[in-house]
């Protein structure tokens, strides 16, 4: 499974948040797995379709798609230097699929700052500086290697120029996830370098409970980050709302302003970063969203259910939710022509409810 690694300086609240990841009580009741590493947290990705579903088809249970979180301690200041964690810390970057980086903005004079003042814009620009330099010395051997390479083998001339070109971008302070597709970085070609900063970002700005309703503020927080997305949570609130019922949390998210928990648009977030959708099945058992890639065609979605369902792949009969909610049941739905047949090169529609039909 695809996952998110969250980064952040000492005391800007990851434990805090983390710690209310892995809470999540009625998750783990579903996903047993979600329990078993202690670095790992699943969070359900919310999706409101399915409970409307569950309605229609008298389901049992509901199994809402799930986005992971590994929670990577030990960035500071000289990090690719190796020094402490460093090492253990770059070699967990390597393995996740996006980059989570928590922004402390809370003032709290309790809570100690490593560099002595609350700085959002400062705080990234050192994990930015951590991840470029480790970049940098990626790249130092890699350039060397390709020039050589290039030298005898003209195919090898792209990756090389590839890498001088991301080389310069990483130079000026730039992230490649920010900058390298302006200046004609390949990034995948990059990120076949091992290099970390191709990785997609996603940046938690962790705010005190007054600012978390301040809509300017977070515009200007926004900014710092865009394109990426950012996400504005307390991560000691988000704590509080995993030890209440839904509705008594939902009651205190819509007393600061909110509709949403943090995590619940962390997930939201996290899931279009890593370039995933979903797509519904339903039945008297169980109502499920499923994991899968943006552009996938329908026996590559029918896979992830098993593998005998790609093999053995006929077709797939397809009604899309908002239909289905519409004519209130499968056989309405068929009656009014919204059922359809799809063979082996549909592409998948985000809010799909779908049954396979394949050979054994
Ligand atoms: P980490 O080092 O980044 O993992 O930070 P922790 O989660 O351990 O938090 C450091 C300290 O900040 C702890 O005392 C937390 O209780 C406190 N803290 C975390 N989040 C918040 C917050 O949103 N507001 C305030 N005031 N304190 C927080």
């Amino acid at each position: 499974a695809l996952t998110i690694g969250i980064v952040g300086l000492p005391n800007v609240g990851k434990s805090t948040m983390f710690n209310a990841l892995t809470k999540n009580n009625v998750l783990a009741a579903n996903y047993p797995f979600a329990t078993i590493d202690p670095n790992i947290g699943v969070v359900p990705l919310p999706d409101e379709r399915l409970a409307r579903l569950a309605e229609i088809f008298g389901s049992e249970k509901i199994l809402p798609a799930t986005v992971s979180f590994v929670d990577i301690a030990g960035i500071v200041r000289g990090a690719s230097e190796g020094e402490g964690l460093g090492n253990k810390f770059l070699a967990n970057i390597r393995e996740a699929d996006a980059i989570c980086q928590v922004v402390r903005a809370f003032e709290d004079g309790d809570v100690v700052h490593v560099d002595g003042k609350v700085s959002p814009t400062s705080d990234i620009e050192t994990i930015h500086t951590e991840l470029i330099l480790a970049d940098l010395q990626t790249l130092e051997k890699a350039v060397a290697r390709l020039e050589k390479e290039s030298r005898i083998k003209k195919e090898s001339r792209p990756a090389f120029e590839n890498a001088v070109a991301a080389q310069k971008v990483l130079e000026a302070g730039e992230t490649l996830f920010a900058a390298g597709e302006k200046a004609g970085v390949d990034l995948d070609l990059a990120a076949g370098l091992g290099l970390l900063t191709t990785k997609p970002f996603i940046y938690v700005f962790n705010l005190d409970e007054d600012q978390l309703a301040d809509t300017d503020l977070h515009a200007r927080l926004g900014e710092l980050v865009a394109p990426a997305d950012a996400v504005f949570l307390n991560a000691k609130l988000e704590m509080d709302l995993m030890e209440m019922s839904a509705e008594d949390a939902l009651e205190m998210l819509q007393s600061f302003g909110a509709e949403e928990s943090g995590l619940d648009q962390l997930a939201r977030v996290g899931f279009h970063t890593l370039g995933l959708q979903t797509y519904l099945t339903a039945g008297p058992k169980e109502s499920r969203a499923w994991t899968i890639h943006q552009g996938w065609t329908a026996p590559q979605a029918a896979g992830v259910i098993h593998t005998d369902f790609q093999r053995g792949f006929i077709k797939a009969e397809i009604v899309s939710f908002a239909d289905l909610d519409a004519a209130g049941s499968m056989a309405a739905a068929r009656a009014a022509g919204r059922v359809r047949m799809e063979g082996k090169d549909y592409v998948m529609a985000d809010g799909d409810v779908v049954e396979f039909r394949f050979n054994v």
